[in-house]
C-alpha cells in the first residue's frame, strides 16, 4: 500500500536497519522504544491487522512469532524474558494499520492494561 509507512520500510523505500528479513517478514527497531529492546516484526505484505488474517496466512502468523523468538535469543533477552504484543484495532490501541508484532524486553514490565 503506497501511503503505508511499514510497507515503505518493508519495500526498502525508507532506509531502516533490518534486524531480520525473510520471504514473509522483516524486523526493525521501533522508532520510539518504550523498553531497552523494542523491535517490530511485520509481514512484507500489507495486512491491516490481525483481524484481517485469513486461514491461509497461518504460516505468516507463526513466522512472525518465530522471528521474535529467535531475535530475543540473538539480542540476549530470551533468558530474562520478554513480552510479545499485537495491538488490534481501535480498542487495542493499534496506531499503524499494518500488522506488527512488538518484541519488548531488557527490563521488567508492568501490566498497565486498562480500559479508557
Ligand atoms: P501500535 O501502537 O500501532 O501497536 O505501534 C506502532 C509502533 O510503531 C509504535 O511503537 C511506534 O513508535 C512505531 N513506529 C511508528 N512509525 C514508525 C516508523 O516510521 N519507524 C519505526 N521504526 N517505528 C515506527
Ligand atoms: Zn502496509
Amino acid at each position: 500500500m503506497k501511503s503505508c509507512i511499514f510497507c515503505k520500510i518493508a519495500n526498502k523505500e525508507i532506509p531502516v536497519e533490518l534486524l531480520h528479513e525473510d520471504d514473509l517478514a522483516v524486523a526493525f527497531k521501533d522508532i520510539k522504544p518504550i523498553v531497552p529492546v523494542h523491535i517490530l516484526i511485520i509481514p512484507k505484505k500489507h495486512i491491516e491487522s490481525i483481524a484481517d488474517l485469513t486461514g491461509k496466512q497461518e504460516l505468516l502468523a507463526g513466522r512472525m512469532i518465530m522471528v521474535a523468538k529467535k531475535l530475543a535469543e540473538k539480542l540476549g533477552i530470551a533468558k530474562s524474558g520478554y513480552k510479545l504484543l499485537f495491538r488490534v484495532g481501535r480498542n487495542g490501541g493499534q496506531e499503524v494499520p499494518h500488522i506488527h508484532l512488538h518484541l519488548l524486553g531488557g527490563g521488567r514490565m508492568s501490566e498497565n492494561i486498562r480500559v479508557v
